[in-house]
């Protein structure tokens, strides 16, 4: 829709009329600001020129206050200074105009004091550095009785201020080099004066330009004007304690979810917006479904017909439900891949009818979704006639010791996951014979959930539990799963469970409601200037989130990263609070995997009871933990995940039949752009095939000692673990006279401790809240509990640490006793730590030969040494300040192993200009690219500002690929790398030498989890290095290579010498 087109609506001026330019835009985005000047410039009423002279004023004031970082811009302080220059009183309302012509760059709300204190209290000395800051200034008063809840209860002052300080300075754009932003120069502050008013000259001209004739411009501006006078915080709180006040204050209260507006008069209200700017590119409408129901038959017996209608108020059941039961009932496996219930509970019920003793597992990823359906199992049992005495336990890591031996020996029915049957159930089939004897049904719930390296041992896990089931004597267990709608759900069922006979239900019966899908693309900056990019994702999200809270929609706003998560938390107080809407704010919470068992129980209740509107959420919450009925769903940026990701999360709004709304808010990134160009395929192309690597020795020797355990293996058992199985026995595990595979003793006494099925477990620091001890009833809580590998990076003194959207102080930290206290305070920055660690090999315990090559691999003792110098402050991604810190370096040992780069090849790259660095670092992703427990290992990553950095470095590193345990897991992974490291290093060279991109990527020599973002990398340089440690020749055309003239390079790399090794260490043979 062209924009002049538009139909202005009532008496508002939509605000982008003013601060976006209205006319065709083609023509305007060209380079030259001076366009604007070509078009007639309208006569000015004489308001506007008034208007100006307060404008001007304000601008002068400003400006010599953001050239003051130390500065509190409060509207009294700037009111008294610009009534000074004017000779006149300031009126609220004369900013409200302000703010209604230029809403993009006039901020004018209250914000809570204690942000404000960076301008007051902190004077930045001449060194830059920190000297124990006073924490108490930042403490908050008085105490809340939730944390949670924890709305701002500090004073609110009315700031105003411009927000285009960083407009117009372009980003360097290489994301190599940090630097201070420079003090604004007497010059600088004269050309943003006067660009800020060039500013509201072209506004106020797009106004003009823009009123229809038989409309006042002068009105206009003065009506729109009266929804931007601030609103103090405390005037809109008693509102929310009234359900109905339709005349008081300027805003609803928030519709119960019943009386809701309809999602397309919602999406209608939306583009009627003032901010409304063509943001969705592209809508598509599923239409409402009646369910299909389908008849049983033989139908179900009384009593479980009568359990489904008084536990679950069912009385018919729907078409793929009945493909399910009837299924099971033939003796063969289902499939379910749809996003509804299955039907496996009838099934259960009639094996219990038709005999008692019958047992039942039913398997889930997380322990928050084992309980919701456990409730639910027992009531319909209860309701059952005949069986509500049946048992049905929970049995997982927090079930007490004490209570193990009853539900061996009572329970019908297990709740359970693949890490009790990995490390409690099967290395104990001897204790759990009578269940496993009786064993009619195994449910694994969220198939999909289950791939990659997990998926690779889940997969194992279950061969494990088959084979102990056909060993005593039960060959009859039937397998029901469930999982969102994936590609080839009996390929994926076939390959975790091993089985065949596989029937796939798809065609979902459940009716279900008309669900709108947006894909929502963030507005450019300044559509004249498209150099300048697009708005901010998550103010986007953020915003639409607010919009639909208010009208009763009920939201789930989805963040990739624990990060954007808090953020996202913590911009929507400061929006709420800015618009005064508490009421709305004390029921919005975020709920990510890192918050406390507790805290997270508590969230998940407070959202299925619906008295929450809002849930910002990580992929934590994908998964089906119960949340009652959703509205909506906001996906700020596309998932990590991917596609499957992507259907998983749109499908958590409108599960009943009820009209919901999925919005995908695209980020700059280029996965979310390709789709904002080709949106159908978000929903016509088909996912990536589920992988899950049953190929992987590494993986199989593991599970094959463990099962050898259990009871020793024989040739036969083949049938389970395929043909790789023979000779990983016949090498990795003991053979006895009659032919019988033991584990092998380094395994003893007990192999599953020597496997960690999801990754080793980390130790943690505790994250606690301080803020209130020493006050009356206060008491130190536990915030978050945090990986030590993450803990040092975001909890050093002085870090700002987020949670709950709530930003907080790191005061100390202690790694004796593993704890940082934290003390709450509203700061408007947030750090960023600054950071190495070296990782050096200083003994080697094991020397391998590498096959066909005169070069060895190298197993043995690392050291780690981890430095945070410092961090930076940065606010709106800007750097605000840089401090340096004294914390001790954190040195540790743990295992690993390394490779040296072969002189020869490090001289060959020095002379055809090449970057050692780049190809070690890149060589590094390529081998943990290949190696399937790679999640447990880490390496060296090169860092950009190092490599790339103005002058030469003194931590000159030895020219090695090196990878390590992180300190805290002893899974032994290192030493798995090292013994299956011939083939790892083959096929990371194979791979590298055939993989078609042209520069890397994550395929070949990239790394999702790279710590320094794949910069320092390079393709031919890693394939140079590989080749070299396997001795093949190295082709010429690797060498030729255009260096890059603008990346100064330094070389940072020193040929590797000999680590010492250990008394009679001998060489084993590739
Ligand atoms: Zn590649
Ligand atoms: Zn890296």
């Amino acid at each position: 829709m062209s924009s002049n087109s538009r139909k202005r609506k009532g008496s508002t001026v939509p605000e982008q009329d003013n601060g976006v330019p209205k006319k065709p835009r083609a023509p305007r985005q060209s380079k030259s600001k001076k366009t604007v000047q070509a078009e007639p410039t309208p006569e000015w009423p004489e308001y506007f020129t008034n208007l100006f002279k307060v404008f001007k004023a304000l601008n002068t004031v400003l400006a010599f206050c953001s050239s003051r970082k130390n500065f509190a811009i409060t509207f009294p302080v700037v009111r008294s200074s610009v009534e000074a220059l004017l000779h006149a009183p300031l009126e609220l309302e004369k900013v409200a105009e302000l703010k209604a012509l230029l809403p993009e760059i006039v901020k004018f709300a209250y914000t809570p004091k204690s942000e404000l204190r960076i301008h007051s209290d902190q004077q930045v000395g001449p060194s830059r550095r920190e000297r124990s800051p006073d924490y108490a200034a930042f403490q908050t008063a008085g105490a809340s009785s939730s944390r949670l809840n924890d709305v701002d209860e500090d004073e609110h002052v009315l700031v105003l201020d411009f927000l285009d300080n960083s407009r117009g300075k372009k980003n360097a754009g290489t994301g190599l080099a940090y630097a201070l932003p420079p003090a604004l120069t007497p010059a600088a502050t004269k050309k943003l004066v006067e660009r800020r008013n060039e500013r509201f000259i072209e506004a106020v001209n797009e106004l003009l330009r823009a009123t229809p004739l038989d409309d006042d411009p002068v009105v206009l501006l003065q009506v729109a004007a009266r929804d931007h006078i601030p609103v103090h915080p405390a005037v809109i709180r008693p509102l929310t304690t009234l359900s109905q006040s339709p005349d008081k204050g300027k805003y609803k209260a928030v519709p119960e979810p019943d009386s809701r507006p309809a999602i397309e008069e919602v999406i209608q209200e939306i583009e009627g917006q003032e901010w409304y700017a063509e943001q969705i590119s592209y809508r598509r409408i599923f239409d409402a479904k009646d369910g299909q129901l389908a008849i049983l038959d033989p139908p179900l017996s009384e009593s479980i017909a009568q359990a489904l209608r008084d536990s679950r108020k069912i009385t018919s059941l729907y078409t793929h439900q009945v493909a399910a039961i009837d299924a099971l009932s033939q003796g063969q496996n289902v499939i379910v891949s749809t996003s509804t219930a299955s039907g496996k509970s009838v099934p259960l019920l009639q094996f219990l009818e038709s005999d008692p003793h019958s047992t039942a597992i039913f398997i889930y990823p997380t322990k928050a979704l084992a309980q919701d359906q456990r409730a639910a199992l027992e009531q319909l049992l209860y309701s059952c006639p005949g069986l509500e005495h049946i048992q049905v336990s929970t049995y997982d890591g927090d079930t007490p010791q004490e209570l193990r031996a009853g539900i061996r020996d009572t329970a019908s029915v297990i709740f359970t996951n693949f890490d009790m049957l990995h490390a409690s159930v099967l290395p104990h089939e001897d204790t759990w014979r009578r269940f496993l004897k009786n064993l009619k049904i195994v449910a694994v719930d969220e198939l999909h959930y289950y791939h990659g390296i997990f998926g690779s041992h889940v997969a194992q896990v279950m061969r494990r539990l088959r084979r102990v089931c056909a060993a005593v004597g039960n060959r009859r267990a039937r397998f029901v799963s469930c999982s969102a709608t994936i590609a080839k759900p009996g390929q994926h069922m076939r390959n975790i469970l091993g089985i065949d006979n596989i029937v796939e239900v798809t065609e979902d019966g459940a009716p279900s409601g008309r669900k709108d899908f947006l894909v929502w693309n963030p507005p450019l900056k300044d559509p004249m200037d498209p150099t300048l990019g697009r708005l901010s994702s998550m103010t986007e999200a953020t915003k639409l989130m607010r919009f639909l809270m208010a009208r009763g929609v009920r939201v789930i706003l989805f963040c990739k990263i624990r990060k954007s998560c808090e953020l996202a938390m913590k911009t929507l107080r400061q929006e709420l609070t800015a618009d005064g809407r508490l009421d709305i704010l004390e029921r919005v919470m975020s709920y990510r995997g890192g918050y406390s068992q507790e805290d997270r129980r508590k969230i998940e209740r407070e959202a299925f009871s619906g008295n929450l509107l809002g849930i910002v959420a990580t992929n934590a919450l994908e998964l089906g933990v119960d949340i009652g009925v959703l509205d909506a769903v906001i996906m700020l940026g596309f998932p990590i995940g991917g596609l499957a990701s992507f259907r998983q999360q749109a499908g958590r709004a409108g599960r009943r039949a009820r009209d919901a709304l999925a919005v995908f808010v695209a980020d700059s990134l280029p996965v979310d752009q390709h789709f904002i160009n080709y949106p159908e395929e978000l929903f016509d192309r088909t996912t990536d095939d589920l992988i899950v690597d049953l190929d992987s020795k590494v993986i199989l020797e593991a599970h094959l000692q463990c099962a050898a355990h259990e009871m020793p293996l024989t040739d036969e058992d083949e049938v389970y673990f395929g043909p790789p199985m023979k000779e990983l026995c016949e090498t990795r595990l003991i053979k006895d006279k009659e032919g019988w595979y033991h584990t092998h003793p380094r395994y003893l006494p007990y192999p599953a401790k020597h496997v960690s099925i999801r990754g080793a477990e980390e130790e943690k620091y505790s994250v606690v809240d301080v803020t209130r001890v020493g006050k009356p009833g206060g008491i130190a809580t536990i915030l978050e509990e945090i990986e030590v590998s993450r803990a040092l990076f975001e909890i050093y003194e002085g870090a700002v640490f987020i949670h709950q959207g709530l930003t907080f102080l790191v005061q100390e930290v202690s790694h004796d006793t593993k704890m940082a206290k934290l003390v709450r305070s509203d700061v408007n920055w947030i750090t960023e730590p600054r950071d190495f660690t070296n990782v050096d090999a200083v003994q080697t315990y094991r020397i391998r030969e590498i096959k066909d090559s005169p070069h060895r691999a190298f197993y043995g003792r690392v050291e780690l040494f981890t430095l945070v110098y410092g961090y930076f402050k940065l606010r709106n991604k800007a750097i605000i300040d840089a401090v340096d810190l004294d914390t001790p370096p954190w040195q540790r040992e743990t295992t690993g192993m390394w490779l040296d780069v072969p002189k020869s090849a490090l001289e060959l790259m020095r002379a055809s200009g090449m970057n050692p660095a780049e190809a070690i670092h890149s060589a590094q992703h390529a081998f943990l690219n290949r190696f399937a427990l790679a999640v447990d290992l880490k390496t060296e990553c090169k860092v950009p500002e190092k490599e790339y950095k103005a002058h030469t470095s003194q931590r000159k590193r030895p020219a090695r690929l090196i990878f390590y345990e992180p300190s805290g897991k002893t899974g032994g992974v290192a030493v798995k790398a090292f013994d299956h490291v011939n083939d790892i290093l083959r096929d990371a060279h194979d791979r590298v030498e055939n993989c078609q991109c042209e520069d890397g990527c994550t395929e070949c020599v990239d790394s999702p989890s790279c710590k320094e973002g794949n910069v320092v990398a390079s393709k031919a340089g890693a394939l140079i290095v590989l080749k070299a440690i396997l001795a093949r020749p190295i082709d010429v055309d690797l060498l030729q290579h255009e260096p890059d003239e603008t990346l100064q390079v330094h070389d940072t790399v020193v040929e590797a010498t000999s680590v010492r090794t250990a008394e009679g260490v001998e060489v084993e043979s590739s």
